[in-house]
């Protein structure tokens, strides 16, 4: 039952894309442990997915707290997240869901050889985190740096904010060569941070012109230099 909504796919040694209904979950493993990066879309048995994959104990982390990173944390007994998530998390949480631990800027997630750093990067949302793997150089950017269309209107968006945390994030792009992304193509290069700045920054400005998006939603997208965004403007 679980293949069929869950597509795995290896990208390298420790690291497995895990994907669905046009979102990805991200799997990494050290010596010791197992990082589960949110929890899809879809609920089908993520938890067995994982299982299949890896015997080592799983720590969950969301990026955030929107619906489609956190369908199936009810097959989880602890989430973490950042501590500015939880008051979002808590509201969308549905029976049985795991409950929220707090992590904050700087801390790390230690898998045995492999560490994972917090970053804070609010704007998609208020708690949105990414995940910087130093030594591998990856980091994982949740929904903020796509090379689809961002979510950047409704419920907990700030886009202040989000163009700071693109500002900073590419500020540290000496530390990365390659971004995982939860939508969107899986691996972006740190190119995508300066292009996602343009776009907003031309799109806030009335220079992109407002596209009808290819999904119901109340917002329009908008796409310039290789990025883009929904926003109602
Ligand atoms: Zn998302």
């Amino acid at each position: 039952m679980s293949e069929e909504f869950y597509k795995v796919i290896k990208v390298s040694d420790n690291t497995w894309s895990i994907e669905s209904d046009m979102v990805r979950a991200w799997l990494f493993t050290g010596s010791d442990k197992a990082l589960l990066v949110d929890t899809a879309n879809v609920h089908g048995n993520l938890a067995e997915v994982v299982k299949a994959i890896t015997d080592l104990p799983v720590i969950l982390v969301n990026t955030h707290a929107d619906g489609d990173h956190i369908a199936c944390n009810d097959q989880f007994e602890t989430a973490w997240m950042h501590e500015k998530e939880t008051e979002l998390y808590l509201s969308r949480a549905g029976e049985g869901f795991a409950e929220p631990a707090v992590l904050s800027e700087g801390d790390t997630i230690d898998l045995g050889g492999r560490v994972f750093e917090v970053v804070h990067i609010p704007g998609h949302t208020h708690g949105s985190i990414a995940l910087l793997d130093r030594e591998n150089r990856v980091l994982v950017a949740g929904d903020t740096i796509s090379d689809r269309p961002v979510f950047l209107f409704g419920e907990a968006r700030d886009i202040p904010a989000f163009q700071k945390s693109l500002r900073r994030l590419k500020e540290m792009s000496k530390d990365y060569d390659q971004i995982l992304a939860s939508h969107g193509s899986c691996c972006v290069g740190p190119e995508q941070i300066g292009n996602e700045i343009v776009c907003l920054e031309e799109c806030l400005a009335g220079k992109v012109a407002a596209e009808e998006p290819p999904f119901p939603i109340p917002a329009k997208m908008y796409c310039s230099h290789g990025a883009g965004f929904y926003l109602t403007l």
